[in-house]
């Protein structure tokens, strides 16, 4: 396979409201599988604002299942989809797929049914792909990001350029 493929996500969107959940839905997605920082709000905020709120409403009017699906340390992680009122994956290992399988079981969802959405290509797009779920990328929240995200961005920059995407 090639490598570029292997990094593109299935839609690129600018935020997660232009997400067409109809569509979605009508595609047979039944479950969004969710990054948090910088995807539902600000890089390592230690609560959700009301844009993750509104997002997480939008997804309930339309009847999806939604899990949190976070790199970060449980405690974080852990209180921010409790304030949502959704599940959560915590120390999901993106870019490896083990941390999405484990919201699969939890969500008793098959790959069909599922949709990762983040921000980034090396963590949420490859953890994406291979869990083999639709794989939905959106353009960051904010472009304040902690110093290790901000070291791969150029890296990113380039895989989007070859990749067109
Ligand atoms: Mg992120």
């Amino acid at each position: 396979m090639n490598i570029f493929k292997a990094m593109k996500p299935d839609k690129v969107y600018k935020n997660v409201f232009e997400i067409p959940l109809d569509q979605l839905a009508g595609a047979g997605k039944t479950c969004l599988l969710l990054d948090f920082d910088n995807t539902l709000g600000p890089d390592h905020a230690t609560e959700p604002g009301s844009y993750a709120h509104e997002f997480i409403s939008a997804l309930r009017e339309k009847n999806f299942s939604c899990c949190l699906v976070s790199n970060a340390k449980s405690g974080r992680s852990a209180k921010i989809a409790d304030i949502l009122g959704i599940p959560c994956v915590t120390y999901a290992h993106k870019p490896r797929p083990d941390g999405i399988c484990r919201a699969m079981k939890l969500m008793d969802r098959s790959s069909s049914e599922c949709v990762m959405i983040g921000d980034q290509v090396f963590t949420d797009v490859i953890a994406g792909k291979l869990a083999g779920v639709y794989t939905i990328m959106v353009e960051r929240y904010s472009r304040r990001e902690i110093w290790y995200v901000v070291l791969k961005r150029p890296f990113e920059k380039l895989v989007r350029l070859i990749g067109r995407f």
